[in-house]
């Protein structure tokens, strides 16, 4: 589980977070849903260690991560501008953070570096690990390509495959799919609901937009001005809004 106690984040005299509490149970897909502004990114960020917190604390799974560095917190992010390497392959983007996991100085010298990174791709559990995800992303049919050769939709998809090898406990993702056009973003979600079903894990997922967080989240957490309004199943908080601010932001009829 991940909780929060009293977290909070301040840039100068900008409270953009002022005190959160919040416990998301394993398992649950959390969406972290209010208007521009509102303090979304900044608390996914803080999740992900990209972010310190300015007080407060963030335990995953009964240990305090809140100082540690984004690589030792057991998450994996997805970010809107899903950043794909251009020079790679499908194959080579998905593996990537494997091929990092077991990186060495001399990675970087361009010929041994090459025929290292190539050799761990090419090892058997690092294959079958990306012959899996990309399976379940359909993405077979693609491993060979390069970033341009696709659609903005499979691109997204390698950005999730790149995700999930690494296994994480915890998925976060933020407005992962605002680049996309209508059709693609609710084939996209319906994937991710499923991605969700499949691995398991703990998904915290930012999203402006209702009927994303209405149909996609187990719980969640509706934000204005850096504070939580209303924390429940998309059922609770649409039949009994906490006031009238969710009421207005969720649509229910007054
Ligand atoms: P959006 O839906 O537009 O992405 P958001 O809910 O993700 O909005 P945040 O990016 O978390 O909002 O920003 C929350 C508040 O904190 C905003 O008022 C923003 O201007 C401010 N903020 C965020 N990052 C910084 C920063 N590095 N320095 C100063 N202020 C910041
Ligand atoms: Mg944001």
């Amino acid at each position: 589980s991940i909780t929060l106690n009293h977290v909070a984040k301040h840039f100068g005299n900008k409270v953009a977070i002022a005190d959160v509490d919040l416990k998301v149970e394993d398992g649950e897909f959390l969406v972290l849903l209010g208007p521009s502004g509102c303090g979304k990114s900044t608390l996914l960020r803080m999740l992900a260690g990209l972010e310190t917190v300015t007080s407060g604390e963030i335990h995953l799974g009964g240990r305090r991560v809140d100082r540690l560095p984004p690589s030792a917190r057991d998450m994996a992010f997805v970010f809107q501008s899903y950043a794909l390497y251009p020079h790679m392959t499908v194959r080579r983007n998905i593996a990537f953070p494997l091929i990092m996991r077991q990186f060495k100085w001399w990675f970087h010298i361009p010929f041994l570096g090459g025929l290292a990174k190539r050799k761990i791709e090419r090892s058997p559990a690092v294959r079958d690990l990306v012959e899996k995800t990309a399976k379940t992303l359909s993405l077979t049919e693609m491993l060979d390509r390069y970033p341009r050769t696709l659609s903005g939709g499979q691109r997204q998809r390698v950005a999730l495959g790149r995700a999930m090898v690494r296994q994480p406990e915890v998925f976060l993702m933020d407005e992962p799919l605002s680049n996309l056009d209508a059709k693609l973003r609710s084939a996209m979600r319906a994937e991710i609901t499923r991605l969700h079903q499949r691995v398991g894990g703990t998904f915290v997922y930012v999203t402006h937009d209702q009927v994303e967080a209405m149909t996609m989240g187990t719980r969640i957490a509706l934000m204005r001005d850096g504070v939580i309004q209303q924390f429940g199943t998309p059922r609770e908080i649409y039949t009994s809004p906490a006031n009238t601010y969710v009421a207005r932001f969720i649509g229910t009829p007054p």
